[in-house]
């Protein structure tokens, strides 16, 4: 099994290779970057935002239609906003193995502040392990410092390090034995 992560022409350029690289080895799988092949549906232009249950539909039915085994994680641009909740930095649906994440609330921009490519990096790492971590069945970590702890502000992923607290790694170690058999 690969992790399979499609990079929209939303999300910022020439950082696919460091978090697909990162992203591999907290899982101990091969992650493939490829360019996006789903569009991007779901945009609200009152808002100013898309909504990633829409964005979901599309990974989920592009899935199933073309036979992926892999899961998929979808890195895009624009900012994602979810039923009851008002944005959020990324969104999983562990029974059809597809995930998104979103730079938009991650880049310092975003807050005025003096861009950071490490920072950037860091945290998209992290926000993408959150989420595929969803996708092989785990929940969220009462541990501030784990990757599956679930963060509401960008200084609450900051605060996280970039690995699963030994809890989360066991459940983690665990699901992965039994999907790669
Ligand atoms: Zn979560
Ligand atoms: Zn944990």
């Amino acid at each position: 099994m690969d992790l399979l992560i499609f990079w929209d022409s939303g999300a910022p350029e020439g950082l696919g290779l460091p978090v697909s690289r990162l992203i591999g080895d907290l899982f101990s799988l091969p992650a493939r970057i490829c360019p996006n092949l789903v569009i991007l549906n779901g945009y609200v232009g009152s808002r100013c935002q898309t909504d990633a249950r829409t964005v979901l539909d599309s990974l989920q039915i592009f899935r199933q239609r073309q036979g992926v085994a892999d899961p998929i994680l979808l890195v895009c641009g624009t900012d994602l906003f979810t039923e009851g909740v008002t944005s959020l930095f990324g969104l999983a649906r562990p029974p059809s193995q597809v995930a998104v994440v979103s730079t938009a609330r991650l880049e310092n921009a975003f807050y005025g502040l003096p861009e950071n490519e490490d920072e950037l990096i860091d945290r998209l790492v992290k926000e993408s392990a959150h989420e595929i971590g969803h996708l092989f069945s785990l929940g969220h970590c009462t541990d501030p410092e784990c990757i599956m702890y679930a963060p509401l502000t960008l200084d609450d992923l900051d605060r996280k390090e970039r690995r699963f607290c030994p809890d989360c790694r066991s459940i983690l170690d665990d699901a992965l034995s039994q999907m790669i058999l």
